[in-house]
Protein backbone atom coordinates (compact mmCIF):
# COMPACT_ATOMS: atom_id res chain seq x y z
CA UNK A 1 0.00 0.00 0.00
CA UNK A 2 2.74 2.34 0.68
CA UNK A 3 4.63 1.85 -2.59
CA UNK A 4 2.61 3.73 -5.45
CA UNK A 5 2.75 6.89 -2.71
CA UNK A 6 6.70 6.73 -2.12
CA UNK A 7 7.39 6.15 -5.74
CA UNK A 8 5.64 9.02 -7.14
CA UNK A 9 7.19 10.92 -4.53
CA UNK A 10 10.75 10.53 -5.99
CA UNK A 11 9.29 11.01 -9.33
CA UNK A 12 7.79 14.19 -7.62
CA UNK A 13 11.30 15.20 -6.75
CA UNK A 14 13.38 14.58 -10.12
CA UNK A 15 10.48 16.67 -12.36
CA UNK A 16 10.80 19.51 -9.93
CA UNK A 17 11.58 22.42 -12.84
CA UNK A 18 9.15 21.29 -15.44
CA UNK A 19 6.13 22.80 -14.28
CA UNK A 20 2.76 20.92 -16.49
CA UNK A 21 4.64 17.73 -14.75
CA UNK A 22 4.75 18.74 -11.67
CA UNK A 23 0.76 19.65 -11.67
CA UNK A 24 -0.07 16.40 -13.12
CA UNK A 25 1.96 14.66 -10.50
CA UNK A 26 0.55 16.51 -7.78
CA UNK A 27 -3.09 15.23 -9.18
CA UNK A 28 -1.98 11.41 -9.70
CA UNK A 29 -0.36 12.09 -5.68
CA UNK A 30 -3.76 13.09 -4.43
CA UNK A 31 -5.85 10.00 -5.71
CA UNK A 32 -3.01 7.76 -4.66
CA UNK A 33 -3.95 9.02 -0.98
CA UNK A 34 -7.44 8.82 -1.92
CA UNK A 35 -7.29 5.30 -2.88
CA UNK A 36 -5.08 3.99 0.18
CA UNK A 37 -6.89 5.60 2.45
CA UNK A 38 -10.24 4.01 0.95
CA UNK A 39 -8.68 0.45 0.05
CA UNK A 40 -7.31 0.51 4.09
CA UNK A 41 -11.06 1.56 5.26
CA UNK A 42 -12.80 -1.12 3.20
CA UNK A 43 -9.80 -3.88 4.35
CA UNK A 44 -10.94 -3.60 7.26
CA UNK A 45 -14.31 -3.89 6.90
CA UNK A 46 -13.72 -7.33 5.31
CA UNK A 47 -11.28 -8.34 8.15
CA UNK A 48 -14.13 -7.47 10.84
CA UNK A 49 -16.86 -9.28 8.65
CA UNK A 50 -14.82 -12.37 8.76
CA UNK A 51 -13.70 -12.57 11.90
CA UNK A 52 -16.88 -12.00 13.48
CA UNK A 53 -19.57 -13.52 12.30
CA UNK A 54 -18.78 -17.57 11.43
CA UNK A 55 -19.82 -18.55 14.88
CA UNK A 56 -22.70 -17.17 15.16
CA UNK A 57 -23.68 -17.98 11.38
CA UNK A 58 -23.21 -22.00 12.47
CA UNK A 59 -25.40 -21.27 15.19
CA UNK A 60 -28.17 -19.52 13.46
CA UNK A 61 -28.15 -21.33 10.29
CA UNK A 62 -28.69 -24.75 12.64
CA UNK A 63 -30.95 -23.66 14.65
CA UNK A 64 -33.27 -21.80 11.32
CA UNK A 65 -32.08 -22.92 8.60
CA UNK A 66 -35.19 -21.46 6.66
CA UNK A 67 -34.41 -17.98 8.19
CA UNK A 68 -30.34 -17.83 7.39
CA UNK A 69 -29.53 -16.15 3.76
CA UNK A 70 -26.22 -13.99 4.38
CA UNK A 71 -23.09 -15.69 2.53
CA UNK A 72 -20.23 -15.87 5.09
CA UNK A 73 -16.74 -17.83 3.98
CA UNK A 74 -14.57 -18.38 6.79
CA UNK A 75 -11.24 -20.48 5.12
CA UNK A 76 -11.16 -19.01 1.58
CA UNK A 77 -11.68 -15.82 -0.64
CA UNK A 78 -15.61 -16.42 -1.59
CA UNK A 79 -16.26 -17.75 -4.92
CA UNK A 80 -19.81 -16.67 -5.11
CA UNK A 81 -21.02 -13.89 -7.69
CA UNK A 82 -23.89 -12.02 -5.44
CA UNK A 83 -26.12 -10.25 -7.02
CA UNK A 84 -29.14 -8.76 -5.49
CA UNK A 85 -31.84 -12.03 -6.54
CA UNK A 86 -29.57 -14.57 -5.79
CA UNK A 87 -25.97 -16.01 -5.55
CA UNK A 88 -24.27 -17.22 -9.03
CA UNK A 89 -22.49 -20.27 -8.15
CA UNK A 90 -19.26 -21.06 -10.40
CA UNK A 91 -19.05 -24.77 -11.66
CA UNK A 92 -16.15 -25.88 -9.50
CA UNK A 93 -18.32 -25.34 -6.87
CA UNK A 94 -20.46 -28.35 -6.98
CA UNK A 95 -21.32 -31.32 -9.35
CA UNK A 96 -24.39 -32.55 -9.52
CA UNK A 97 -25.15 -35.48 -11.54
CA UNK A 98 -27.46 -38.80 -12.23
CA UNK A 99 -26.74 -41.62 -13.89
CA UNK A 100 -27.92 -45.12 -14.49
CA UNK A 101 -26.82 -47.84 -12.33
CA UNK A 102 -27.43 -51.68 -12.60
CA UNK A 103 -31.28 -50.09 -14.20
CA UNK A 104 -31.61 -47.75 -11.45
CA UNK A 105 -31.44 -43.73 -11.42
CA UNK A 106 -28.68 -43.15 -9.32
CA UNK A 107 -27.95 -39.11 -8.10
CA UNK A 108 -24.23 -37.84 -7.18
CA UNK A 109 -23.88 -34.79 -5.51
CA UNK A 110 -20.20 -33.31 -4.98
CA UNK A 111 -19.73 -29.94 -2.76
CA UNK A 112 -17.88 -28.00 -0.35
CA UNK A 113 -20.03 -27.21 2.61
CA UNK A 114 -20.88 -23.67 3.56
CA UNK A 115 -22.23 -22.36 6.90
CA UNK A 116 -24.48 -25.69 7.11
CA UNK A 117 -25.71 -28.71 5.45
CA UNK A 118 -28.67 -27.37 4.67
CA UNK A 119 -27.78 -24.37 3.95
CA UNK A 120 -25.56 -25.85 1.19
CA UNK A 121 -27.13 -28.59 -0.30
CA UNK A 122 -30.41 -25.80 -0.60
CA UNK A 123 -28.27 -23.69 -2.53
CA UNK A 124 -28.02 -26.99 -5.36
CA UNK A 125 -31.17 -28.08 -5.59
CA UNK A 126 -34.73 -27.15 -5.13
CA UNK A 127 -36.78 -26.79 -1.81
CA UNK A 128 -39.52 -28.88 -4.00
CA UNK A 129 -36.75 -31.31 -4.84
CA UNK A 130 -36.66 -31.86 -1.25
CA UNK A 131 -33.03 -30.46 -0.29
CA UNK A 132 -34.11 -30.05 3.96
CA UNK A 133 -35.29 -33.44 3.63
CA UNK A 134 -32.00 -34.70 2.18
CA UNK A 135 -29.51 -32.43 3.96
CA UNK A 136 -31.47 -34.15 7.26
CA UNK A 137 -30.73 -37.39 5.97
CA UNK A 138 -26.96 -36.71 5.49
CA UNK A 139 -26.76 -35.41 8.62
CA UNK A 140 -28.31 -37.91 10.76
CA UNK A 141 -25.85 -40.48 8.90
CA UNK A 142 -23.14 -38.30 9.29
CA UNK A 143 -24.09 -38.14 13.06
CA UNK A 144 -22.51 -41.53 13.98
CA UNK A 145 -18.76 -40.10 12.57
CA UNK A 146 -18.85 -35.93 14.80
CA UNK A 147 -20.61 -34.00 16.27
CA UNK A 148 -21.90 -32.01 12.64
CA UNK A 149 -22.90 -28.54 14.88
CA UNK A 150 -19.64 -28.38 16.19
CA UNK A 151 -17.06 -30.12 13.99
CA UNK A 152 -18.19 -29.18 10.45
CA UNK A 153 -15.81 -26.15 8.75
CA UNK A 154 -16.40 -24.73 5.75
CA UNK A 155 -14.73 -25.65 2.81
CA UNK A 156 -15.25 -29.10 4.00
CA UNK A 157 -15.76 -32.12 1.17
CA UNK A 158 -18.97 -33.29 0.71
CA UNK A 159 -19.73 -36.33 -1.96
CA UNK A 160 -23.13 -38.44 -2.06
CA UNK A 161 -24.53 -40.99 -3.95
CA UNK A 162 -28.58 -41.29 -3.32
CA UNK A 163 -31.54 -42.59 -4.67
CA UNK A 164 -34.67 -40.89 -4.99
CA UNK A 165 -37.48 -43.05 -3.48
CA UNK A 166 -41.11 -43.01 -4.29
CA UNK A 167 -42.03 -41.06 -1.69
CA UNK A 168 -42.09 -37.35 -1.92
CA UNK A 169 -39.19 -36.26 0.26
CA UNK A 170 -37.33 -39.65 0.69
CA UNK A 171 -34.19 -40.61 -0.50
CA UNK A 172 -32.21 -44.04 -0.06
CA UNK A 173 -28.15 -42.57 -0.04
CA UNK A 174 -25.59 -45.07 -1.30
CA UNK A 175 -22.45 -43.69 -0.54
CA UNK A 176 -21.78 -40.40 1.45
CA UNK A 177 -17.82 -39.84 1.71
CA UNK A 178 -16.80 -36.30 3.78
CA UNK A 179 -13.67 -34.91 4.32
CA UNK A 180 -13.00 -33.20 7.36
CA UNK A 181 -10.52 -30.36 7.86
CA UNK A 182 -11.06 -30.65 11.67
CA UNK A 183 -9.77 -34.76 11.75
CA UNK A 184 -8.01 -34.30 8.96
CA UNK A 185 -9.51 -37.45 7.41
CA UNK A 186 -12.02 -39.08 5.28
CA UNK A 187 -15.39 -40.53 6.37
CA UNK A 188 -17.17 -42.81 4.20
CA UNK A 189 -20.44 -44.95 4.70
CA UNK A 190 -21.36 -46.93 1.91
CA UNK A 191 -24.99 -49.05 1.87
CA UNK A 192 -25.71 -52.61 1.64
CA UNK A 193 -27.94 -54.92 2.45
CA UNK A 194 -26.83 -58.33 0.52
CA UNK A 195 -26.14 -60.30 3.41
CA UNK A 196 -29.39 -59.28 5.37
CA UNK A 197 -31.91 -57.81 3.42
CA UNK A 198 -34.01 -56.60 5.61
CA UNK A 199 -31.58 -55.02 7.80
CA UNK A 200 -29.44 -53.36 5.61
CA UNK A 201 -26.78 -50.61 6.47
CA UNK A 202 -24.27 -48.34 6.41
CA UNK A 203 -20.59 -49.60 6.54
CA UNK A 204 -17.16 -48.32 6.11
CA UNK A 205 -14.85 -49.35 3.08
CA UNK A 206 -13.16 -52.13 5.42
CA UNK A 207 -16.88 -53.36 5.60
CA UNK A 208 -17.19 -52.39 9.82
CA UNK A 209 -20.90 -51.00 10.00
CA UNK A 210 -20.48 -47.47 11.24
CA UNK A 211 -24.45 -46.93 12.77
CA UNK A 212 -24.56 -48.96 16.23
CA UNK A 213 -27.18 -51.21 17.22
CA UNK A 214 -29.34 -52.32 20.24
CA UNK A 215 -28.02 -55.86 21.21
CA UNK A 216 -31.91 -57.69 19.82
CA UNK A 217 -32.71 -58.44 23.21
CA UNK A 218 -32.89 -55.34 24.96
CA UNK A 219 -34.07 -53.71 21.39
CA UNK A 220 -37.76 -51.86 21.04
CA UNK A 221 -37.33 -53.34 17.58
CA UNK A 222 -35.34 -56.16 15.70
CA UNK A 223 -35.89 -55.34 12.04
CA UNK A 224 -35.87 -52.08 10.93
CA UNK A 225 -34.62 -50.12 7.44
CA UNK A 226 -32.37 -47.50 9.40
CA UNK A 227 -32.75 -45.07 12.20
CA UNK A 228 -33.83 -41.86 10.69
CA UNK A 229 -33.56 -39.35 13.98
CA UNK A 230 -31.68 -39.51 17.31
CA UNK A 231 -32.56 -37.77 20.20
CA UNK A 232 -31.87 -33.76 19.65
CA UNK A 233 -31.64 -33.96 15.99
CA UNK A 234 -31.43 -29.96 15.15
CA UNK A 235 -34.20 -30.63 12.13
CA UNK A 236 -36.89 -30.44 14.22
CA UNK A 237 -36.09 -27.25 15.79
CA UNK A 238 -34.55 -25.85 19.03
CA UNK A 239 -35.31 -28.02 21.83
CA UNK A 240 -34.45 -31.46 19.19
CA UNK A 241 -36.03 -34.19 18.46
CA UNK A 242 -36.59 -36.26 21.74
CA UNK A 243 -36.26 -39.78 21.20
CA UNK A 244 -34.96 -42.47 18.76
CA UNK A 245 -36.96 -42.91 14.65
CA UNK A 246 -36.25 -45.92 13.35
CA UNK A 247 -37.77 -46.49 9.76
CA UNK A 248 -39.58 -49.61 9.68
CA UNK A 249 -42.51 -51.72 7.51
CA UNK A 250 -45.66 -51.31 9.25
CA UNK A 251 -46.49 -54.53 11.32
CA UNK A 252 -43.02 -54.71 12.64
CA UNK A 253 -43.17 -56.05 16.39
CA UNK A 254 -42.04 -53.71 18.90
CA UNK A 255 -40.65 -55.15 22.17
CA UNK A 256 -39.82 -53.87 25.55
CA UNK A 257 -35.94 -53.69 25.96
CA UNK A 258 -36.58 -54.10 29.94
CA UNK A 259 -39.00 -55.22 32.58
CA UNK A 260 -41.94 -53.04 33.85
CA UNK A 261 -45.34 -51.49 34.08
CA UNK A 262 -47.52 -50.26 31.04
CA UNK A 263 -48.49 -46.58 32.52
CA UNK A 264 -50.93 -45.77 29.41
CA UNK A 265 -51.51 -46.37 26.52
CA UNK A 266 -53.20 -44.62 23.23
CA UNK A 267 -52.92 -40.55 24.91
CA UNK A 268 -52.81 -37.78 22.94
CA UNK A 269 -53.70 -39.78 19.30
CA UNK A 270 -53.51 -37.19 16.95
CA UNK A 271 -50.17 -36.50 17.57
CA UNK A 272 -48.60 -39.60 18.81
CA UNK A 273 -50.71 -42.32 16.80
CA UNK A 274 -51.26 -45.36 18.91
CA UNK A 275 -48.49 -45.55 21.50
CA UNK A 276 -47.45 -47.03 25.10
CA UNK A 277 -45.63 -46.15 28.36
CA UNK A 278 -43.59 -48.21 30.18
CA UNK A 279 -42.49 -47.75 33.55
CA UNK A 280 -39.44 -49.06 34.36
CA UNK A 281 -38.40 -47.97 38.10
CA UNK A 282 -35.49 -50.09 38.91
CA UNK A 283 -33.61 -48.31 36.12
CA UNK A 284 -35.20 -44.80 37.06
CA UNK A 285 -36.34 -44.09 33.69
CA UNK A 286 -40.28 -44.62 31.51
CA UNK A 287 -40.05 -46.01 27.73
CA UNK A 288 -42.27 -44.49 25.42
CA UNK A 289 -43.89 -46.33 22.14
CA UNK A 290 -45.14 -44.52 19.33
CA UNK A 291 -46.75 -44.37 15.71
CA UNK A 292 -47.83 -47.47 16.34
CA UNK A 293 -50.69 -49.73 14.26
CA UNK A 294 -51.61 -52.28 17.47
CA UNK A 295 -51.40 -52.03 20.90
CA UNK A 296 -51.25 -55.43 22.79
CA UNK A 297 -50.97 -54.20 26.26
CA UNK A 298 -53.14 -52.65 28.72
CA UNK A 299 -52.57 -49.89 31.20
CA UNK A 300 -51.56 -51.74 34.55
CA UNK A 301 -50.01 -54.76 32.97
CA UNK A 302 -47.18 -56.40 34.48
CA UNK A 303 -44.17 -56.51 31.42
CA UNK A 304 -41.34 -58.87 30.69
CA UNK A 305 -37.98 -58.08 29.17
CA UNK A 306 -38.39 -58.60 25.75
CA UNK A 307 -41.70 -58.96 25.55
CA UNK A 308 -43.40 -58.23 22.17
CA UNK A 309 -46.27 -54.94 23.02
CA UNK A 310 -46.87 -53.54 19.56
CA UNK A 311 -46.64 -53.53 15.93
CA UNK A 312 -45.50 -50.80 14.29
CA UNK A 313 -47.35 -48.22 11.85
CA UNK A 314 -47.92 -45.02 10.51
CA UNK A 315 -50.47 -43.00 13.11
CA UNK A 316 -50.63 -39.86 13.85
CA UNK A 317 -48.31 -37.16 13.24
CA UNK A 318 -45.84 -39.06 10.42
CA UNK A 319 -44.20 -38.33 7.23
CA UNK A 320 -43.42 -42.16 6.85
CA UNK A 321 -43.87 -45.70 8.81
CA UNK A 322 -41.36 -45.65 11.53
CA UNK A 323 -40.98 -46.49 15.32
CA UNK A 324 -40.58 -43.34 17.88
CA UNK A 325 -38.65 -44.60 20.86
CA UNK A 326 -38.07 -42.58 23.59
CA UNK A 327 -36.25 -43.30 27.09
CA UNK A 328 -37.13 -40.48 29.23
CA UNK A 329 -35.61 -40.00 32.96
CA UNK A 330 -38.40 -40.75 35.37
CA UNK A 331 -38.12 -37.98 38.03
CA UNK A 332 -37.98 -35.27 34.65
CA UNK A 333 -39.00 -36.39 31.54
CA UNK A 334 -37.34 -33.88 29.79
CA UNK A 335 -34.59 -35.37 30.36
CA UNK A 336 -33.83 -38.05 27.51
CA UNK A 337 -31.14 -40.52 26.97
CA UNK A 338 -29.97 -41.86 24.09
CA UNK A 339 -30.28 -45.41 23.29
CA UNK A 340 -26.72 -45.70 22.02
CA UNK A 341 -25.15 -43.77 25.00
CA UNK A 342 -27.57 -45.25 27.76
CA UNK A 343 -25.93 -47.15 29.87
CA UNK A 344 -27.89 -49.93 29.72
CA UNK A 345 -28.72 -50.88 26.58
CA UNK A 346 -26.52 -52.32 25.38
CA UNK A 347 -25.10 -51.93 21.89
CA UNK A 348 -22.95 -53.43 18.81
CA UNK A 349 -21.89 -52.41 15.22
CA UNK A 350 -21.61 -55.35 12.57
CA UNK A 351 -19.07 -56.76 10.27
CA UNK A 352 -19.82 -57.74 6.74
CA UNK A 353 -19.62 -61.47 6.42
CA UNK A 354 -16.61 -62.62 4.85
CA UNK A 355 -18.63 -64.53 2.06
CA UNK A 356 -20.17 -61.26 1.16
CA UNK A 357 -16.94 -59.31 1.40
CA UNK A 358 -16.10 -59.50 -2.22
CA UNK A 359 -19.85 -58.13 -3.06
CA UNK A 360 -19.55 -55.29 -0.56
CA UNK A 361 -16.42 -54.19 -2.10
CA UNK A 362 -18.21 -54.26 -5.77
CA UNK A 363 -20.28 -52.21 -4.56
CA UNK A 364 -17.67 -50.03 -3.11
CA UNK A 365 -16.34 -49.60 -6.62
CA UNK A 366 -19.69 -48.93 -8.18
CA UNK A 367 -20.65 -45.88 -6.14
CA UNK A 368 -17.21 -44.78 -6.15
CA UNK A 369 -17.24 -44.85 -10.33
CA UNK A 370 -20.86 -43.16 -10.20
CA UNK A 371 -19.06 -40.28 -8.27
CA UNK A 372 -15.74 -40.37 -10.93
CA UNK A 373 -18.25 -40.12 -13.73
CA UNK A 374 -19.48 -37.01 -13.15
ZN1 LIG B 1 -39.73 -39.40 16.44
Amino acid sequence: MDNPTSSLHSQNIQTKNRFPFRLGFTFLFLVSVGLNIHFLYFDQNIQVAVASVPQEAEKLSQNFPEAFHSEVSQNETPQLVKTSESIIKPASFTVSTATMLEGKTIHSLSFKVRNSLNFTVCKIMSREEGCAALSAHLGRLMAWFMDIKKSMRNGDNLEVVYQKLEEPEQFKILKLSYKSKLFGKTFEAFYFDEFDPRNGGYFDSEGNEIAQRIVEAQSPIRQYIEITSLPGDFRKGIGGHSGTDFKAEVGTPIFSGFAGKVTRTNWNVRANGYCVEIDHPKLGIKTLYLHLSRVKVKPGQIIQAGQQIAESGNTGRTFAPHLHYEIQKRKNRKIIYNPFTFKHHKSYTRKIPSQHYPTFQKTVELYNSAIKES
